[in-house]
Order: C-alpha cells, then sequence, then structure tokens
C-alpha cells in the first residue's frame, strides 16, 4: 500500500491548528512546561473571565436573585452534560457535584443495593487509596459481612465470580497510568451478574470513554485534572439511565429532593441522576469548571488521543535516551495507559524539585516515581523536547543532589 503522503501531512497540519487554537485559551506562566495537568489543570481565559463576572456581576450585584437569574441552581445539569459529552454518556444522566470520593460512596451504595444478596466488593491494587478508604468505611458501617477483595490489576477478569456484587475500578492508574479495557471488564462484569462502577479521574478529558456503549453501571470522575476546573473543582457521576429511578444513595439531601422548595421532612429522590446531589453547589467553583469547559466544544478526543500518545512516546524514546538511570513504570504500549508516563529513579523527589526550579512541572509518587502528564490541549512536541532536555541536565549533572530537594513537603 502507499502512503499517501499529502493527506497525512495535512492531517498533521490540521492537528498542529486545533491545538494551537486550544493553547492560545489557556493562561499558562511565562516559561513553564506544565507536565502535571493530570494532577491540576491550569487556568483559562475562559475561567479566570467568567469567575470575575460572577464576583461583579452576578454575586455582586444581584446577590440572591442570582440562583434564579444566573441560573445557579442549574448548573450541576449544564456542567454535568458538558462532561457527559466527554465521557459517552447520554444528556441528562451526569451531574457535577462534590468530590470524586464522595460521589464514589453515593454509587458504591447505590449499586450495592442492586445486589442485596452479594457480599463482595472486588477492586484492584492500582486503585486510588482514597476510593478503597471509601468502600472500606462503607462496608465497615453497613455491618452485613461485606468484603473489599483487591486483586492485582491484571487478575480482575479471573476474580470476578458470581459472589461478587461490584466491581469498582479506575480505568487509568494514578501512578503508572496503566489503563483497563473498560469495555471488556464491564462485559465480564454483567456476565457474571455484578454491578460496575468505574473512576474516570485520569481519563475524562484524557482519552475517549465510551460508559454507554460499555453498558457501566455508575462512574465518577474529576474535573480539576484533564478538565482544569480549578483546584478542588465539583467532581462527577454517572448513573446508567435505566438504573437512575431506583437508585438509591446513602447520602441524601435536598438538593437531590424531588422538591427541595417544598421543605418537606421526608425525602422523595428527584428523577434521574438528580437525586446524586446532596447539598448547596459551590457557585464559584461550578462556574470556573463550566468555563473550563468550553475549550472542549468542537474538539475531537480521538484528535486529544492521538496527540497525546504522538507527546507521550516521543518523552519516552527522548528520556530513554539521555537519561539512562531512568526506568520506565508505564506500560510501554500507549494503547495501554492513559496520558501519563512515570519514570522510577531513587531519588526521583529530588529530582522532580530541581526540575521544577527549572521551569518543568511534573509531580512524584512514593516510592520513587517521577509522574508527567500529557495534555495536547496546551503541550506542544517542542515543549516536551525541551522538558526531556532539561530532565537530562538535571540527571546528567546531579543537580537533585541539593539539600534544598531532600525534604518532602506537605503535597508532593
Ligand atoms: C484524583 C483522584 C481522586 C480524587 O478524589 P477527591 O475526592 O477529589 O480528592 C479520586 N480517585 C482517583 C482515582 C483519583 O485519581
Amino acid at each position: 500500500m502507499r502512503m499517501d503522503t499529502s493527506s497525512s501531512h495535512s492531517a498533521a497540519e490540521r492537528l498542529d491548528a486545533v491545538f494551537a487554537a486550544t493553547r492560545s485559551r489557556f493562561d499558562l506562566p511565562e516559561g513553564v512546561i506544565y507536565l502535571d495537568g493530570n494532577s491540576l489543570g491550569p487556568l483559562t481565559h475562559d475561567a479566570r473571565m467568567r469567575v470575575a463576572d460572577e464576583l461583579d456581576n452576578q454575586w455582586g450585584a444581584r446577590l440572591i436573585k442570582g440562583w434564579n437569574e444566573s441560573g445557579w441552581i442549574d448548573l450541576p445539569h449544564i456542567v454535568g452534560n458538558r462532561i457527559a459529552a466527554l465521557v459517552g454518556a447520554a444528556p441528562g444522566s451526569v451531574v457535577a457535584c462534590d468530590s470524586t470520593s464522595v460521589n464514589l460512596f453515593k454509587v458504591l451504595s447505590a449499586a450495592l443495593q442492586m445486589r442485596p444478596e452479594r457480599r463482595v466488593v472486588l477492586s484492584d491494587r492500582g486503585n486510588f487509596p482514597s476510593d478503597l478508604y471509601v468502600a472500606q468505611g462503607l462496608l465497615g458501617g453497613v455491618e452485613r459481612g461485606h468484603e473489599l477483595k483487591v486483586v492485582e490489576p491484571e487478575e480482575v477478569a479471573e476474580a470476578l465470580d458470581e459472589n461478587v456484587a461490584v466491581l469498582m475500578l479506575t480505568q487509568v492508574d494514578y501512578r503508572t497510568g496503566r489503563l483497563h479495557d473498560m469495555a471488556d471488564l464491564t462485559r465480564r462484569a454483567r456476565a457474571v451478574g455484578a454491578a460496575t462502577v468505574w473512576d474516570l479521574a485520569h481519563s475524562a478529558g484524557a482519552l475517549p470513554v465510551h460508559l454507554e456503549e460499555a453498558e457501566a453501571d455508575f462512574a465518577v470522575g474529576c474535573s480539576y485534572k484533564y478538565l482544569n476546573g480549578g483546584p478542588g473543582a465539583p467532581a462527577f457521576v454517572y448513573v446508567r439511565p435505566e438504573h437512575a429511578e431506583h437508585a438509591h444513595p446513602f447520602l441524601a439531601g435536598w438538593m437531590g429532593h424531588e422538591t427541595p422548595f417544598a421543605f418537606d421532612p421526608g425525602y422523595r429522590a428527584a428523577p434521574g441522576v438528580g437525586r446524586m446531589l446532596v447539598g448547596t453547589p459551590p457557585v464559584l467553583a461550578m462556574t470556573a469548571l463550566d468555563a473550563a469547559l468550553e475549550v472542549w466544544e468542537g474538539l475531537d478526543l480521538a484528535d486529544v488521543r492521538a496527540r497525546s500518545i504522538e507527546l507521550s512516546e516521543t518523552f519516552v524514546a527522548e528520556v530513554e535516551a539521555r537519561c539512562p538511570e531512568l526506568v520506565l513504570a508505564s506500560p510501554r504500549d500507549p494503547l495501554a495507559r492513559g496520558s501519563q508516563v512515570s519514570f522510577r529513579f531513587e531519588h526521583g523527589y529530588a529530582a522532580m524539585q530541581a526540575l521544577i526550579e527549572r521551569g518543568v512541572i511534573g509531580d512524584f509518587r512514593t516510592p520513587d516515581l517521577m509522574r508527567f502528564g500529557f495534555a495536547p490541549l496546551y503541550l506542544s512536541l517542542d515543549d516536551v523536547l525541551r522538558a526531556a532536555e532539561e530532565l537530562e541536565t538535571v540527571l546528567r549533572d546531579r543537580l537533585w543532589d541539593d539539600p534544598r530537594f531532600a525534604a518532602r513537603l506537605k503535597v508532593t
């Protein structure tokens, strides 16, 4: 087969143009190469302007009238629908609220009730500790002999049996970026009658996700990572539409009531996914997130994925050529990982601090992982090449070997 170089050339040019346009919408500090958007996405101009407007013209000028006049009360659904479009969910099946951890508690409790005769929640060792803590806390409180079974990521499929009430997994491993096959594992879970709960913290905005198509039952996710919603931005929660009318989370509140302003002492769940809401939405944070999501309008996640793979593959090749001390901790196959790459290095914490001082920001995960996230919306191939060069300098000149970089800060 002959390669059509003119069309592949124009395809690359098209992607360059798409991502030059998205990059111009971010307000990144001069001289910084930001490889930590998997932990906290950067500020957009849209978010800055919307929050300023919210302060001056909505809260400041309208006071409590803002709940109606500025549409504050609808933000959890409006933002939820924007996110639904990014995770392959139908409109009306996602709301934005609370934190990922709290949302996980809600959906896990709802999922357990769908399988009252079963006692096992199955998860894996690659899951985020908070997810496991939420499950431990919930199962401890239920006191009906439930067990949290945690296996190696490769053993999940074989551990699925008819005792499993809920399969609770994070699709992309926060340390290594290892990617679970959501469609396959969800199918296997359904085959043994287990409900599924997916955490999309490192998936949403990083790669195409197909919740509806995969027939996932519940999902939660984070919006301050690849969705750039701002520090502590509200998380999201998905309920498969066919379950929404009989899902009953253990956490209920007035915002999830059928008629909150009837002030009825008895709880009646709101229709659909709205019942996952609990308390008053944090309007300023919700506004920042809503505005940040505008950058995704018209973007194709297949393009984002293609560029992300190009960036991470370039980085891995450059780092392996330049930094023999570092050992790749992520799957080598880009299709088997999310949008991040980690390398092991004994002095990883200090090396990351030295790198950050040189304007290349990644992060560190214990015990020895240097972690780098690739967000095509604001990162170019040139950035990635420069980051690899700086990393080479840090290692070659042992810049990490400085007492300033030895003490660990509270947040790593
Ligand atoms: C980032 C992350 C969270 C964060 O939870 P919060 O409740 O927002 O602190 C949860 N789960 C996973 C898998 C994450 O990566």
